[in-house]
C-alpha cells in the first residue's frame, strides 16, 4: 500500500494509539469529578495541553479542545462575530478557504453579516495588502488559512495579520492552520493572530479531535453550552482519550520538523523532475506551495479515472480535494485554473513514511495510466 493522501487524513502514530488506550483503560474518569479518578483524567488533559503548547509556543490556557477543525472554525467565526456584533458586522475571508469556513460565513451572511472575499493576484498568490484594503470601519473579523488543502498554496498569514491590524487594531484575525500545523514551524505569538484552528487527524492523532487556540483576552460567544467545561467556552465532558492521543502525537513529532521538511522537498523535487520533459503533466507552481502537497494535472485523463487506476495498483491519492468530492472546486476557480484542467487534477500528499521508491512507483503508474486511459479530448 502506498498511501499518498495524508492531507485528507493520516494513520495514527503508535504514540497516539498508546496514549488513547491508556486513557481509556487507566485514566477513564471524568475530568470534572472531584475525586482521584477524575483528577487523574484532568492531569492527562493538562499533559496534552503542555505538549501542544510546547509545539505552538502558546500558553496552555489558550487551548480549547474541539471535535475537530470544522468545529474550531465554527467556534472561531461565529463566536467572534457574535462577540463583536456591536462594533460591526463585516467579515473578510480569502477566496480559497475550506468549506468549514465558507459555509459558516455563508450562514452568518444569512443572519445579516456582510462577507467580503479577497481574491488572489493574477499569479495565484495572495497579497497581505489586499486583506487590509478589504477591511473597513464595519469589519470585526478576518479569516485566512495558512496552507490551502487542495493545492498546497502558502498564504502569508503573518503579513496579513500585521497589515490588517495596522489598519484597524481591534479586528480579530483567525487562521485555519490545519494543513500547516506540525509541518511548518509555527509560533502562535509570532503570527499576531487571535485565533488558530488545528486538527488531530492531520497530524497522526485520531479523527474527532481538534483545538482552537484563543489568544489571552479574546472573548468568544460559546457555541456549545452546557456544563461549563473548558472555562465555559466549549461545554461537554472532554474526550480524554482523544485529547491524550492528540498530545502524544504532537509530542512525538515536534522536534522532527526540519528533517521532515527536507525530506518533503526531496520527494516533491523527485516527482516534479520525473515529469519535467512530459508536457502532458503540469504542476501548480512549486515556489508558492508547500513541499508536502503536490497538485498536478494529467492532460486528457480525468482525475477520478486516474485515481481509480492508481488505486488498483495500491496507490492512494486524492482528486483535487477530498472535501470537495463531486463538487466543483472553488479553489481552482479562484486560482484561475480552467475547469477541464481542474477536473484532471490529482493531489499527492506526503508523510514521513513516504519514500523515494514510492514516488518512483507513482511516477511509473501515472505514465502507464496516461498511456492506457483513453484520451478524452485533444489538445487545443
Ligand atoms: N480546514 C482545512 C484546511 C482542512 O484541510 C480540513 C480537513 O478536512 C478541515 C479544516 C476540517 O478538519 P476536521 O476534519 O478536523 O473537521
Amino acid at each position: 500500500e502506498i498511501y499518498l493522501d495524508n492531507s485528507a487524513t493520516t494513520k495514527p502514530c503508535a504514540e497516539a494509539v498508546e496514549a488513547c488506550v491508556n486513557a481509556m483503560t487507566k485514566t477513564y474518569g471524568n475530568p470534572s469529578s472531584l475525586h482521584d479518578v477524575g483528577f487523574a483524567a484532568e492531569k492527562c488533559i493538562k499533559e496534552a495541553k503542555k505538549q501542544i503548547a510546547a509545539a505552538l509556543k502558546c500558553d496552555v490556557s489558550e487551548i480549547v479542545f474541539t471535535s475537530g477543525a470544522t468545529e474550531s472554525n465554527n467556534l472561531a467565526l461565529v463566536g467572534a462575530a457574535q462577540a463583536k456584533i456591536r462594533r460591526g458586522k463585516t467579515i473578510v475571508i480569502s477566496a480559497v478557504e475550506h468549506p468549514s469556513v465558507l459555509e459558516t460565513v455563508h450562514a452568518l451572511a444569512q443572519q445579516g453579516f456582510t462577507v467580503k472575499t479577497v481574491q488572489p493576484q493574477s499569479d495565484g498568490t495572495f497579497s497581505a495588502q489586499s486583506f487590509a484594503d478589504a477591511v473597513d470601519s464595519d469589519t470585526t473579523l478576518v479569516s485566512c488559512m495558512m496552507v490551502n488543502n487542495e493545492t498546497g498554496l502558502l498564504l502569508p498569514i503573518a503579513e496579513i495579520a500585521a497589515a490588517v491590524k495596522a489598519k484597524k487594531p481591534d479586528v480579530l484575525v483567525h487562521t485555519d492552520a490545519v494543513q500547516a500545523f506540525l509541518k511548518l514551524p509555527i509560533r502562535f505569538p509570532a503570527l499576531s493572530v487571535d485565533l488558530m484552528s488545528i486538527s488531530g487527524h492531520k497530524v497522526y492523532a485520531p479523527k474527532g479531535i481538534g483545538a482552537l487556540i484563543v489568544k489571552k483576552g479574546v472573548r468568544l460567544i460559546p457555541q456549545i453550552t452546557g456544563g461549563g467545561q473548558q472555562n465555559g467556552v466549549r461545554s461537554g465532558t472532554e474526550p480524554v482519550p482523544m485529547i491524550a492521543a492528540f498530545g502524544a502525537a504532537v509530542a512525538a513529532q515536534r522536534t522532527k520538523l526540519s528533517a521532515r521538511i527536507a525530506h518533503y522537498e526531496a520527494l516533491s523535487k523527485r516527482l516534479r523532475d520525473a515529469f519535467s520533459q512530459n508536457e502532458d503533466v503540469s504542476f501548480r507552481s512549486g515556489d508558492a506551495c508547500v513541499p508536502y502537497i503536490v497538485s498536478l494535472s494529467v492532460f486528457g485523463v480525468r482525475s477520478e479515472t486516474m485515481l481509480h487506476f492508481l488505486e488498483q495498483k495500491g496507490i492512494y491519492v486524492s482528486s483535487g480535494s477530498a472535501c470537495a468530492k463531486g463538487a466543483h472546486s472553488h479553489v481552482m476557480d479562484a486560482l484561475g485554473v480552467d475547469r477541464m484542467t481542474a477536473d484532471e487534477t490529482l493531489r499527492i500528499s506526503f508523510s514521513p513514511e513516504t519514500t523515494e521508491e514510492m514516488i518512483d512507483t507513482l511516477v511509473s503508474a501515472i505514465l502507464e495510466g496516461e498511456q492506457t486511459l483513453a484520451k478524452q479530448r485533444v489538445r487545443g
